[in-house]
């Protein structure tokens, strides 16, 4: 099946009763008649018992985006953090070290700089644009290569082969986060990446109205990755996980459309009067470059003022909805970091980070256009 099928097609728990959709397993745990029958469980031979350690809607989730990745396992989590998570503690322990990309989003980069701490667990920043960077911070600890497949928010598309290759030098385990691409435009674990994490909340969900993660690799790493969703307690609910099957179902259609949109839009700001910089790859991908534009005000536009001006596209915090919206890096996504570790990696008080919508694109431009207009001192 190609993509655009199988995506459509990725309801997997069609039981006795053969609805379309599948139910919704709205429960905490799973009933036994006989001690038999619950020893059963621990011997693999039913799949349920509590929801905490296991659910049909949450699995059917994490079997979705394994089987949309090209990847043999898949673990839904409570939030792409959630997700992060659990992939790096599947492949790491106390005493290890990480190389990371510096321009990854703040979220992970808080996670792995203040939290991953407390596990005994560090991470040095490097610029992943030059290779011999990363080579050149490897230590005896190094355990993991971690980045974004298109970063967060400036949208550096990742070398991907060659993180794949010093990996694979030096013995190492990569990890990418495929948010911003998702498997319509970007399978990494077909690439040689060893584990695939999402934001869910993001493009797979597409709605606005979860806050789900998935990790996706072999059966083995993501067997110790569930294994950590369970002990830490950070599993979805089965609820979040119908939700996020849902919207799925519609990933390609909403990417295509959000693609275009995105292309468009770049073009139009490029070189337009108050725009310093747009941040838009090029041919990332076969299919297209994403959805998210990142910009750069001029010195002689207001900030405040463009945001305000902004007549139907609403601030946000988040991105990949089917509506076109706005995120402020330097006051959300990417407040945790240093004003240092911002300067070098390009946030400063003048960027916009756009999530391109699915609405017509003239209407998008016209609102952007209108905004930066508005803003001229
Ligand atoms: N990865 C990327 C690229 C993100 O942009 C985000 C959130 O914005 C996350 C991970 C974290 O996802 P969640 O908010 O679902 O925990």
């Amino acid at each position: 099946m190609k993509f655009d099928t199988k995506v459509v097609h990725s309801t997997l728990h069609n039981r006795s009763i053969k609805s379309k959709s599948t139910p919704i397993y709205q429960t905490s745990a799973f009933t036994f008649s006989s001690l038999e029958e619950l020893e059963g469980f621990y011997e693999g031979k039913s799949p349920y018992l509590y929801s905490r350690s296991g659910n049909p809607n949450t699995d059917e989730l994490g079997e979705i985006v394994a089987a949309l990745e090209g990847a043999p396992a898949g673990v839904a989590a409570a939030s792409g953090l959630g997700a992060i998570l659990a992939g790096i503690l599947a492949v790491t322990e106390s005493g290890d070290h990480i190389i990371a990309a510096e321009d990854i989003y703040g979220g992970t980069y808080q996670l792995l700089n203040e939290e991953l701490k407390t596990f005994g667990i560090t991470t040095s920043f490097v610029d992943f644009s030059i290779p011999e960077e990363i080579e050149k911070s490897i230590t005896p600890q190094t355990k993991l290569l971690y980045s974004e497949s298109i970063t967060n928010p400036f949208l550096r598309v990742e070398n991907m082969d060659a993180m794949v290759s010093i990996a694979k030098k030096h013995k190492l385990v990569t990890m990418i986060d495929n948010t911003f691409a998702t498997p319509y435009l970007m399978t990494p674990y077909s690439k040689g990446v060893d584990i695939v994490a999402h934001s869910a909340t993001k493009y797979i969900g597409g709605h606005s109205d979860v806050t789900a993660g998935v990790t996706v690799g072999s059966e083995e790493v993501i067997a110790k990755a569930r294994t950590k969703v369970i002990n830490l307690g950070f599993n979805l609910s089965p609820h979040e996980a119908w939700l996020t099957v849902r919207g799925c179902k519609t990933l390609s259609l909403r990417m295509k459309q959000q693609c275009e949109n995105a292309a468009e839009l770049a073009e139009a700001l490029l070189g337009y009067d108050g725009i310093k910089k747009v941040y838009y790859p090029k041919d990332a991908a076969e299919k297209g470059s994403g959805a998210i534009v990142t910009i750069e005000l001029s010195e002689q536009n207001d900030i405040h003022r463009f945001f305000t001006g902004l007549s139907w596209v609403k601030i946000v915090p988040t991105l990949a909805g089917v509506e076109t919206t706005v995120s402020y890096p330097q006051g959300t996504s990417h407040r945790a970091l240093s004003q240092e570790a911002r300067e070098k990696i390009g946030v400063n008080q003048q960027v916009v980070r756009i999530s391109v919508g699915i609405e017509d694109s003239g209407d998008i431009i016209q609102a952007f256009k209108d905004a930066v207009d508005s803003s001229r001192l």
